[in-house]
């Protein structure tokens, strides 16, 4: 794997694919600067090289070219705050503007390119466009793992134009290391944490963990199929009907593959989909008509924190409940705490995709792991085994 380690920019250009889609407010101020955050070091190395660094990235969904809202000069001051640097912000993505700031960029400096997506080409993976692109810098560096599992031309089809000169920058290079420990080199025993609404948005994950992992903890929504499929009550559970074969193939696989699995034992059920509905805590297959399991129940948070204590690797990804009502978040809390102390005693723990972000962050539990990844899709995708575009592109 090249990363930016393997090459001195003393007066290199470096075009770096960034990903600072960023979230932003009513009045476009950004409310979440991580990703820009992420990419720093990348950008310091570069310019502590001597080196030049041009910055591309998208920002949103544009889908008619330039429009104000999706303009990059609203994010500038934040990433010029951020990465304490003079920021120069071009007027386009591959026109005159760029090309001349981009000529004449002095040591220090940073080019912010517009967003890209204001070129349909960006998302067609476009390769004339990818090509002026490329002539904007001397050596590519893929920085942005959270678009790295889509093929378009500034995260994929531009590395073609540096063949001997691409290279992945710090984020990814964490990112695929963290990916790589969970699937591959980390130490045993690993566990991997499982929850989330629907057992169908997981199964090629777990069928593409099972070989590398001991323990597999499942919770949210998902349980009540695997509970539903073993003849057990469910109440108005959250279920896929379709999916009771599957949850059965799934427990055979893992027997197979001598993984533990943990269920839930008890959980909180509630009359209603709602924060303030009436609850009550339950054997998770004992479900009464007319409720619904919402939250794992103080048993199951025992018995999953005790696997937990007892792991070395552990991923995570899913909530254990229905976290966004506060009296559903308790077993999500609680296996967030399991994984803080296990981290604490030594533990490699990596989170990764979708909400269980979300949740790290708003519980503060991002400084207690060791990993959280910085892309929600790229690492579902990682984790079910696909080769990502961006990836690829550097490697080959
Ligand atoms: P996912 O995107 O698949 O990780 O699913 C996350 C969503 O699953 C969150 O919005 C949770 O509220 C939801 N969820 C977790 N547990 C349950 C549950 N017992 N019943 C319904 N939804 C749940």
């Amino acid at each position: 794997m090249k990363t930016i380690d393997d090459f001195n920019f003393s007066g290199k250009k470096a075009l770096i694919r960034v990903d600072f889609n960023v979230p932003q407010d009513e009045n476009l101020k950004v409310t979440d600067d991580t990703r820009i955050r992420a990419a720093k070091p990348t950008i310091d190395k570069i310019l502590k090289d001597g080196g030049y660094a041009i910055l591309m990235t998208h920002l949103a969904r544009p889908k008619n070219g330039f429009e104000d809202k999706f303009s990059l000069k609203n994010i500038a001051s934040k990433v010029a705050e951020i990465l304490d640097v003079n920021l120069i912000s071009a007027e386009d993505v591959v026109g005159e503007d760029a090309q001349k700031k981009a000529e004449n960029l002095k040591p220090g400096e940073v080019l912010l390119l517009e967003n890209v997506r204001f070129h349909a080409e960006e998302e067609k993976g476009d390769k004339n466009f990818a090509e002026k692109l490329s002539k904007l810098g001397d050596i590519y560096v893929n920085d942005a793992f959270g678009t790295a599992h889509r093929a378009h031309a500034s995260t994929a089809i531009v590395a073609e134009f540096f063949p001997s000169a691409k290279c992945f920058g710090y984020l990814m290079k964490q990112e695929l290391e963290a990916i790589e420990k969970v699937l591959k080199s980390g130490e045993k025993p690993i566990t991997a944490i499982l929850g989330g609404a629907k057992v169908s948005s997981k199964i090629t994950i777990i069928d593409n963990i099972l070989p590398n992992i001991d323990n597999l903890i499942i919770g949210g929504g998902m349980t009540y199929t695997f509970i539903k499929a073993q003849g057990g009550k469910i109440g108005k559970s959250l279920v896929e009907d379709d999916k009771l074969d599957l949850a059965l193939r799934i427990l055979e696989e893992c027997k197979k593959h001598n993984v533990e699995v943990h269920l839930p034992v008890d959980n909180v059920v509630a009359d209603d989909f709602k924060n303030e509905a009436n609850q009550k805590t339950v054997a998770v297959d004992q479900i009464p008509e007319g409720w619904m399991g919402m939250d794992t129940g103080a048993e199951t948070n025992e018995k999953f924190a005790e696997v937990i204590r007892n792991s070395k690797t552990i991923l995570w990804n899913g909530p254990l409940g229905v976290f966004e009502m506060d009296n559903f978040a308790k077993g999500t809390i609680a296996l967030g705490d399991a994984i803080a102390e296990a981290t604490k005693n030594g533990a490699f723990s990596l989170v990764g995709g979708g909400d269980s972000v979300a949740f790290v962050k708003q519980y503060k539990f991002d400084e207690k792991v060791s990993y959280v990844s910085t892309g929600g899709g790229a690492m579902l995708e990682s984790l079910e085994g696909k080769e990502l575009p961006g990836v690829a592109a550097v490697l080959n």
